[in-house]
């Protein structure tokens, strides 16, 4: 572990508990990251070097600037109650991830596991998942499988048990929603930042729809990389009725 830290951070809110491991990819190389997120306008707790190296930038007990505008469950802006670990890699939607870079990521992320036990599997989640259309790290090559075996998050290898166009647009956004996926939803920038459209009255430019078929793509690119076209084939809806079993919950 080496410390370098971040100017980047602030204090945790009251009252607000730690319950969501935030995945991302750095899209720079090394170097770039490291002065990006210690010097820049963002950070992370940690960034994890293709050699597998770990390089710890903020403390847990304070919040990093990781995922911006998001929206897990019933929470907004998770960097709040969120820790975040960038992981150097151009686009992991392109690259694998070395060995050694993955062994050292499931190393920290068991012990970050270890010292939060209220960060549920359904809670590990990629920046895709809580920024669906807007952001597409850590990408279809990440090793979600390898994690969830060494106890990190969840997986399905489930295959298609209904053929595909026999689930209703609408029950399809409930059983996303139940595993924690925003619904469909605005957003645009204000005052220069990213911000949710909450009131069609408020003065936003640049709105962005994020659709249905963006959600299931998000679901895709972490549980079902083969496919992520939002379109919610057999395999799709039989690995999301698997996580939400696995997480406790009803696909009725
Ligand atoms: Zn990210």
């Amino acid at each position: 572990m080496i410390d370098l830290p971040s100017n980047n951070h602030a204090e945790r809110p009251a009252g607000v508990a730690i319950n969501t491991l935030v995945l991302h990819h750095t899209a720079q190389p090394l170097d770039v990251s490291l002065e990006l997120l210690r010097f820049g306008q963002v950070s992370s707790h940690y960034l994890v070097d293709e050699e597998g190296d770990i390089y710890r930038l903020v403390d847990e007990d304070r919040v990093a600037w990781h995922a911006g505008l998001s929206w897990w469950g019933d929470r907004r802006s998770l960097n709040a109650c969120s820790i975040g670990i960038e992981i150097v890699n151009l686009d992991g939607n392109c690259h694998a991830y070395p060995a050694t870079q993955q062994a050292a990521v499931i190393g920290l992320c068991r012990e970050i596991l270890g010292r939060h036990p209220g960060i549920l599997p359904r809670n590990v989640v990629a920046h895709s998942d809580i920024a669906p259309q807007r952001k597409d790290d850590p990408g279809i090559r990440f090793f979600w499988r390898e994690l969830a075996a060494a106890g990190v998050g969840l997986w399905s290898d489930a295959c298609a048990t209904m053929p595909a166009g026999e689930i209703a647009a609408n029950r399809l956004h409930v059983l996303l929603r139940r595993y924690g996926y925003p619904p469909p939803h605005c957003y645009g920038r204000k005052d220069g930042r990213f911000v949710y459209v909450d009131d069609p009255l408020d003065d936003i430019s640049e709105v962005v729809a994020v659709g249905l078929q963006d959600i299931v793509a998000a679901f895709q690119r972490h549980y079902r990389p083969a496919r992520v076209d939002g379109i919610a084939d057999g395999e799709t809806l039989a690995r999301l009725c698997d996580v939400l079993y696995q997480a406790g919950e009803s696909s009725d």
